[in-house]
C-alpha cells in the first residue's frame, strides 16, 4: 500500500525489518541501547557488533543514564543493507494514562527528525512499542500513520518512509488506519 505526501511516499509492507533496503531503519530499542528481544535483537545479531560498539559509545559519551523515551540517536548499519540505524525508544503501555502516545510521538518525531539532519532520503520504521511494551496496535498505528504523514507534509527532505509490519494482522489494521487518515 502506498501514499504520496508533497514529493515523498508513504508506504506500508509485511517484512522483516532487516531484510529492508533503506539507508536508514529504525530500532524499537530500549534505553540501555545494550540489545534486547524482538526487533533490537534481530538488529543486532544481523548488524553484527559494530552497532553494539557504537551504542556502547554513545552511552559513555551522550547519555550515561541511557537514551530517555521519545529520544533517538543514530548509528551505522554494520552488516545490515541498510547504511544506518536509527535507535529509539517507545513508550511501555500502561494503560493510557501516563503520556504514552506524547511519547509515542515523540519517538517517530525525533527519528524522522535525525533522519532529515542525517541526509537519510529513505527509512524504515517496525511498529514501535506495540511488540514487548503492549501498545494496543490500533492505537499504535494511528500514532505512526498520523505523525509520518504529519512530519512529510512539512518537510521535504525524505524521498520515502516505509513502515514495516511483521505480521498479516498487523499491516491489516495499519492498512486500515492509513486509508482513513488518507480519506
Ligand atoms: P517494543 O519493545 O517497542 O514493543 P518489539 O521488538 O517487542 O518492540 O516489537 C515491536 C514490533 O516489531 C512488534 O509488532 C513485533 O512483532 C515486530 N517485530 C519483531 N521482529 C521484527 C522484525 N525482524 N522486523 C519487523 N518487525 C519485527
Amino acid at each position: 500500500m502506498k501514499f504520496q505526501v508533497g514529493n515523498a511516499t508513504l508506504e506500508l509492507i509485511k517484512a522483516d525489518i532487516t531484510d529492508v533496503e533503506a539507508d536508514a531503519i529504525v530500532n524499537a530499542a530500549n534505553s540501555s541501547l545494550m540489545g534486547g528481544g524482538g526487533v533490537d535483537g534481530s538488529i543486532h545479531r544481523k548488524g553484527g557488533p559494530k552497532i553494539l560498539e557504537e551504542c556502547k559509545r554513545i552511552r559513555e559519551t551522550e547519555w550515561p543514564d541511557g537514551l530517555p523515551t521519545g529520544k533517538a540517536v543514530i548509528t551505522s548499519g554494520g552488516n545490515l543493507k541498510a547504511k544506518h540505524v536509527i535507535h529509539t525508544v517507545g513508550p511501555v503501555w500502561m494503560g493510557g494514562f501516563h503520556v504514552e502516545a506524547e511519547l509515542l510521538k515523540q519517538a517517530y518525531r525525533n527519528s524522522l527528525k535525525l533522519a532529515s539532519a542525517k541526509g537519510v532520503k529513505t527509512v524504515a520504521f517496525p511498529s514501535i512499542s506495540t511488540g514487548a511494551y503492549a501498545y494496543p496496535i490500533e492505537e499504535a498505528s494511528r500514532i505512526a500513520v498520523g505523525t509520518v504523514k504529519e512530519f512529510l507534509e512539512k518537510e521535504d527532505k525524505l524521498d520515502k518512509v516505509t513502515l514495516v509490519l511483521f505480521s498479516d494482522r498487523d499491516l491489516k489494521v495499519y492498512s486500515e488506519t492509513a486509508s482513513i487518515l488518507f480519506g
